[in-house]
């Protein structure tokens, strides 16, 4: 024990030693502030002023070097929500001789991921804007590994969904109130800080209306990865998917048939579904299939998903709850309800999951058209929808307002009045569109999906010309396939030719299934022609432009 003791103090000295000499390092990606991420060594954090610290010393590097740059508006985002003015990172700056006058500091010996959770105490924020993010953070670094210390500065407690957050690493993650039992000066000797913003895929409405992100760069297949990630670590397997297993068609259908199943996500408290049982005896007559109930309220998340991961239909009124869509199989079907006055169109955090290229989940929507089915909760805390603090006119004005205009977050009265309603559930309604939605579910069975490989680009271009007569020419362009076709089974190769007059805007477009061709019309004698070939895999998978051909006949 000694040993460890004495080790421990020579660590210490050499890292106090490191830190005075060498002050803080920091080398970050991004060019902006929210699309930064800095790793630092020896950065420090005073509970006392709750400030980071950099310590300037002859070693120091600061880079992106912003001067006061560095506070328009701030280094780097905290958050996955881009540009939140409450989540905004930096750190004050002082001499490493500084630390002469300064308590003791304590060293954080892990590789530490620093962040602001969004909204922990809401389960979609939860996945959306922290877990999925931090998770392919974590990725992307290779020493943010399961031994990696995660540290939440948001300064919220631990929430009802932390054992979550604890599924990232093995090491028990800090709240921001914790990190002043370590001391008054604290430096983490490797750390990461910010999160990557490629997984998500919505935006709530800070700046324009709540809706897709403009550009979107995840995919269905990284969202799945992530999700059997997490499922691994919550000890969960899924049933064999169906698709893994080697018995005829035949065998899968009968098996299938037997465990197919629909989940309704009950909520227990707000925002519910008055004629729950009614609505479980329809669907089973219908789809002829169990249906299983599971709510937040009732079950453990490990025991939803298990759930969840083997269903073939979620249906649940709009809510966070829906995010464990993220956990359905391939091919299963999504059913969101919403309340009277909510137009689905423009709530879509669960659609455009559910849509994200190769997610593979079929999404339906279901509206209650029915004000005598919705029942209202005016006299309710503003923030559960209530509308008795406004003036009597606006009162009036929502009430009788038969659809929520267009809105910003977070606190729209007459949104938050309308999504807190309870609905009565037309069954018949229900029922129609749930089987005109089911008619377009594409079959995984037949469209197995293969992975999506992109053409690599022609090869070999050229181009030959001849000149017919005063008035009319020749050219055959000519080119050899790409050099990946020649590993892949595709159902269709065609290729694409452009021929642009050298000076002029346009261009004549072709579509062609053979690797030459030769124009004539349309093709004039002494003239250049611009002309660009690729390749085209089963009617949308753009290859690559070869390199622009100059064609003179
Ligand atoms: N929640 C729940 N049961 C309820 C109401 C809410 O489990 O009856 C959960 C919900 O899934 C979310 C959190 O409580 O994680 C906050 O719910 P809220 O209605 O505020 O948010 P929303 O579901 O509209 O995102």
């Amino acid at each position: 024990q000694s040993q460890e003791l004495s080790q421990a103090r020579i660590d210490y000295h050499v890292a106090l030693q490191a830190l005075q000499e060498h002050g803080t390092r920091m080398v970050c990606t991004g060019k902006m502030h929210t699309d930064r991420i800095c790793r630092f060594d020896y950065l420090c954090y005073s509970s006392e002023a709750e400030e980071f610290v950099f310590f300037h010393s002859n070693f120091s590097v600061m880079l992106p070097n912003l001067g006061s740059r560095r506070f328009q508006p701030a280094l780097l985002d905290l958050s996955s929500v881009e540009d939140h003015n409450t989540q905004y990172f930096n750190f004050l700056e002082l001499p490493a001789a500084a630390l002469k006058f300064m308590p003791k500091p304590v060293f954080v010996p892990d590789v530490t991921l620093i962040l602001n959770r969004f909204n922990p105490d809401n389960l979609m924020h939860v996945f959306h804007d922290d877990l999925l993010p931090a998770f392919y953070t974590m990725n992307q670094y290779s020493d943010l590994d399961d031994e990696a210390r995660l540290v939440f500065m948001e300064g919220w407690a631990e929430g009802p969904h932390f054992d979550l957050y604890r599924l990232l690493s093995s090491k028990q993650p800090l709240l921001k109130e914790q990190l002043r039992n370590f001391g008054k000066l604290m430096c983490f000797t490797k750390s990461y800080i910010g999160l990557s913003k490629m997984t998500t895929w919505y935006q709530y409405g800070f700046v324009q209306p709540q809706g897709p992100k403009a550009n979107i760069l995840v995919s269905g297949n990284e969202i799945r990865q992530f999700s059997r990630a997490l499922m691994e670590k919550m000890n969960i397997t899924r049933g064999e998917e169906a698709e893994k297993d080697g018995g005829s068609a035949e065998d899968e259908k009968v098996k299938e048939k037997k465990d197919d199943y629909i989940v309704l996500f009950s909520r227990s408290t707000t925002r519910l579904i008055l004629n729950e049982a009614e609505l479980i005896m329809a669907l089973a007559q219908e789809f002829q299939m169990r249906v299983v109930t599971v709510s937040l309220e009732e079950q453990s998340f490990p025991s939803i998903v298990q759930t969840i991961s083997c269903a073939s239909v979620l249906v649940s009124m709009h809510g966070a709850q829906l995010i464990t869509s993220l956990f359905l199989p391939r091919g299963a079907a999504v059913v969101e309800l919403f309340p009277f006055a909510v137009n689905p169109e423009q709530y879509t955090p669960y659609k455009t999951l559910a849509s994200l290229p190769g997610m593979d989940l079929h999404y339906i929507s279901w509206r209650n058209t029915k004000e005598e089915n919705t029942i209202t909760h005016p006299d309710r805390p503003w923030e559960q929808g209530g509308i008795a603090h406004l003036e009597k006119e606006e009162q009036e004005r929502i009430l009788t307002n038969k659809e929520v205009p267009r809105h910003l977050c977070c606190r729209n009265p007459e949104w938050l009045f309308r999504i807190y309603q309870d609905t009565l559930v037309d069954i018949p309604s229900f029922l129609e569109v749930l089987k005109e939605g089911m008619k377009t579910k594409p079959s995984l069975k037949k469209a197995k999906p293969s992975t999506t490989v992109y053409p690599g680009r022609v090869r070999e271009p050229q181009c030959q010309t001849s000149v017919q007569t005063t008035n009319d020419a020749k050219l055959t362009v000519s080119w050899q396939i790409p050099w990946n076709l020649k590993y892949l089974k595709v159902k269709e190769v065609k290729y694409e030719v452009w021929i642009q007059e050298q000076g002029e805007n346009t261009y004549m477009p072709f579509i062609l299934p053979q690797q030459n061709y030769t124009f004539s019309e349309n093709i004039k004698p002494f003239t250049t022609y611009l002309v660009w070939v690729r390749c085209i895999f089963n009617k949308n998978l753009l290859g690559p432009f070869a390199d622009v051909l100059m064609c003179k006949t």
